[in-house]
This record gives structure tokens, sequence and C-alpha cells, in this order.
């Protein structure tokens, strides 16, 4: 059962911020995502790749799958020929992988770069150093990495009470978003995408830059 009262109050707090909803749909039924599915809904989040694939295999094909999990390199090729979009790129020979799947596909591959924000070490993602150094990796290997894009930045928050502490996790991200936009994208409209906010801070995101929340237990009940 999902909680439609609440998507459609998620739906509405997105509005001003012209920001969009993953659903996240790990652990979740297929029923669960049919029901989304049928009130409009089309973008959904997994974390698993065995999970993903097979659910992709028996729904609707318009459906926009994002993953949010972390990766295994040895993994992408299962994802690679449908992916909408790979959230948690944290390194540069998992950037690489993907640009090689996606030629073997003969697509071009969205991605957003994963960034530690938060204050545990279990949540992956750059730190500025990696990051310099992932553009510098990207920058000396241009002309090869021509099926994979990076549209934008992922992070995750500390889980916490403290607010304030949220807060400033949230800013870091917006911060490396412009940073970046600035040194690497500049004049590219396709680099637009601020991936924060989950079930417990979605407010507190849009409020500091997010323009894609992934939410999924205030949806799909708890896990
Ligand atoms: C599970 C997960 C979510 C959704 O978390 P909820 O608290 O259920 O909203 C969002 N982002 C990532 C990366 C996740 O792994």
């Amino acid at each position: 059962m999902i909680n439609l009262e609440v998507y459609r109050k998620i739906l509405n707090s997105l509005e001003p911020y012209n920001a969009s909803l993953v659903a996240v749909s790990k652990f979740k039924s297929k029923d669960d995502i049919l029901e989304l599915y049928h009130e409009g809904h089309r973008d959904f989040g997994e974390n698993y790749v065995q999970e993903l694939v097979q659910k992709q295999e028996e729904l609707p094909k318009d459906i926009r799958w994002h993953f949010i999990g972390s990766l295994q390199r040895n993994k992408v090729k299962y994802i690679a020929p449908f992916i909408h979009l790979i959230h948690g790129v944290d390194s540069f020979r998992l950037y690489k992988e993907i640009n090689k799947e996606g030629a073997k596909n003969n697509r071009v591959i969205p991605c957003l770069l994963q960034m530690h924000i938060a204050e545990e070490d279990t949540k992956s993602g750059l730190d500025e150093r990696d990051m310099i150094e992932f553009f510098e990796y990207c920058e000396a290997q241009a002309s090869e990495l021509k099926n994979v894009r990076l549209k934008g930045v992922m992070g995750m928050a500390t889980f916490t009470e403290n607010q304030e502490k949220v807060v400033s996790e949230f800013q870091q991200l917006k911060n490396h978003f412009h940073f970046i936009k600035d040194s690497y994208f500049i004049g590219d409209k396709e680099f637009k995408t601020i991936s924060m906010g989950m079930s417990n801070d979605y407010e507190l995101a849009l409020e500091h830059g997010s323009n894609m929340v992934r939410i999924g237990s205030l949806i799909f009940g708890n896990r």
C-alpha cells in the first residue's frame, strides 16, 4: 500500500522549486510500484542491481529507472542498456566503466557525481580533493568519454536531528555544484541537477538548493 495523500503533498511542495521526485522503491513490490505508476509517476529509484534488473524486465518500459545505490564496476553492464540516471558515481574508474558500457549499448549514460557531505564514513562520495582529481582525469581523457555524461551532483546528509548540521551539509553540496559548474561546465545547460533530500529531510533540502529529491518510506511505508 502506498500513501497517496503524502505523495500528492510531496508533489505540491516540489512545485515552487521546480524540483522532481524519485520514488525510492527498493524492497517494495511490483504492485506498489504499479500503483504509483498508475497515478502517472515515472521516476523510480533502486539501490540493488539484481532487484532493479528484475523489476525493469517485468514493469512498464516507460519507467525511468534511477540507480541510487553504490554501484560495483562489474555490475554496470546489467543496467547500462536502460538506466535513466546513475546517481552514485564516486570514482573515475566507475565513470570510465559506465562510459565503456554506454558505448557497447550505443548510448550516452547520464550520471551524477556523488559527493561526501555527511559525517558518517559509511556514506560514500568524493571529498574536494577526490573531486579535483576526478576532473583532472576527465579533462585528460575527454576524447574517450563520449558515452557518459555528468548532469549534476548527489549527496546524502548525516542522519541526525540536528537541523543546522543537515543544512550546512546541503549548503556544502550546493557549493560543490556551483564550483563544478563554474569550473568545468560553463554554459552547459544540462549540468543542472542537485539530487539531495530523503523522507526525513527533503523539505530542508529543497529550501537549500535541491531540485531532485529521493523519497522512499514516506510514500511506500517503512522497509
Ligand atoms: C533508501 C534511499 C533513499 C530513500 O530513503 P527514505 O528515507 O526511505 O526516503 C534515498 N536515497 C538513497 C541514496 C537511498 O539509499
